[in-house]
């Protein structure tokens, strides 16, 4: 639900470089990964062997570029897998039931526990102030606490759909990408809701693509300005940018009345802080509970599968449609489509 509609924050006057980030686009590149590395920062070997068709990513430290479109295959998702083995329920009836879990992988992120309320005073415990046992009605001071997010959004990282039962939420991270308008044509084919995680600088790059994204329907999600990994070593300064001036760029490039209503943190590296950061901007912090690892490309039998085998009613699912070459993703997709339909599941968005 588009429960916050932040208003607008002036741009970080800083752009930070993108440092950070040299080391998986490096990588990435070297590996033609699309995608980026787990929670941890550390890339994946993929199976695929077509090194030399990966184009270089831009250099670490070039500078960002209102007009340079970033390379499809530089910013990478690390994904890593939030799947514990024994959450990776079969569906009824799914021709999967018999494959083995994906896990176990890297552990999510977890969740930030609810921010600590102040205890009230007890009677004779306020403080020397206290006029005697048992009477501590006159107001003493509190410790100070962390205040909620203004907002009311929540810091916890959610991984459940809105609405429960059997539906189910898919996401899409990185983009936008080539690959995001053959995704759009199947999600319209099935009539099917998703949730976009951009990339800051792609949305800027691709501006006609998200409007046509928030036009069909779809929600978005901030997934930082470059996707600098690992995302969970950036400074506050660095993650305040990041998530703050992603949010700016996708809104403008959405246009008027563009919401972004989730923060997803590069490689699933949430942190305390990045998750005050977003849920201070009205954006709730979005994990996944079903991680085919699609960015390694392990082939679209292998997606689909995952898929089929982790999935549980009010799950959501992580893909990609950036990042590099989302073929296995867009096929896997047109499988995966039908099944859900035919397993009765409803799409739906994640809690918000
Ligand atoms: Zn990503």
């Amino acid at each position: 639900m588009p429960e916050h509609t932040a208003p607008p924050r002036p741009s970080s006057p800083a752009r930070h470089r993108r440092r950070l980030v040299a080391g998986c686009a490096a990588l990435a590149a070297s590996l033609a990964l699309a995608a980026c590395g787990t929670a941890s920062g550390a890339l994946q070997p993929q199976p695929s062997t077509t090194t030399a068709a990966s184009p270089p990513a831009p250099s670490a430290s070039s500078p960002v570029s209102p007009s340079g479109t970033p390379s499809p295959g530089t910013p990478s998702s690390g994904t890593p897998s939030s799947g514990s083995p024994s959450s990776a329920a079969p569906v009824p009836g799914t021709p999967s039931a018999t494959l083995p879990p994906t896990g176990p992988t890297t552990p999510s992120a977890p969740s930030t526990p609810p921010a600590p309320k102040p205890t009230p005073p007890k009677p004779g415990t306020a403080g020397p102030s206290t006029p005697g046992p048992g009477k501590s009605t006159t107001a003493t001071p509190r410790p100070p606490a962390p205040p909620a997010p203004s907002t009311g959004v929540p810091t916890s990282v959610v991984r459940s759909t809105a609405s429960g039962g059997r539906t189910v939420a898919l996401t899409f991270d990185d983009g936008p990408g080539p690959a995001t308008g053959q995704v759009l044509d199947l999600l319209a084919q099935y009539h099917a809701k998703a949730t976009f995680c951009l990339v800051g600088k792609q949305a800027a790059a691709g501006p006609a693509t998200v409007r046509r994204i928030v036009a069909a329907g779809h929600r978005l999600c901030d997934h930082s300005v470059d996707h600098p990994q690992p995302f969970a070593a950036l400074s506050h300064e660095q993650a305040v940018h990041q998530i703050v001036d992603a949010e700016t760029a996708i809104v403008r490039a959405g246009g008027p009345g563009t919401a972004v209503g989730w923060f997803r943190a590069p490689g699933g590296a949430f942190t305390e802080d990045n998750q005050r950061i977003a849920a201070d901007n009205g954006l709730r912090p979005l994990g996944w509970s079903v991680d085919p690892r699609d960015w390694s490309r392990p082939g679209t039998a292998a997606i689909v599968s995952a898929v089929q085998s982790q999935l549980k009613p009010g799950g959501v699912v992580l893909l990609h449609d950036g990042g590099g070459d989302r073929g296995q993703t867009v096929a896997a997709l047109r499988q995966l489509l039908p099944w859900l339909a035919a397993q009765g599941y409803r799409f739906d968005f994640p809690a918000s």
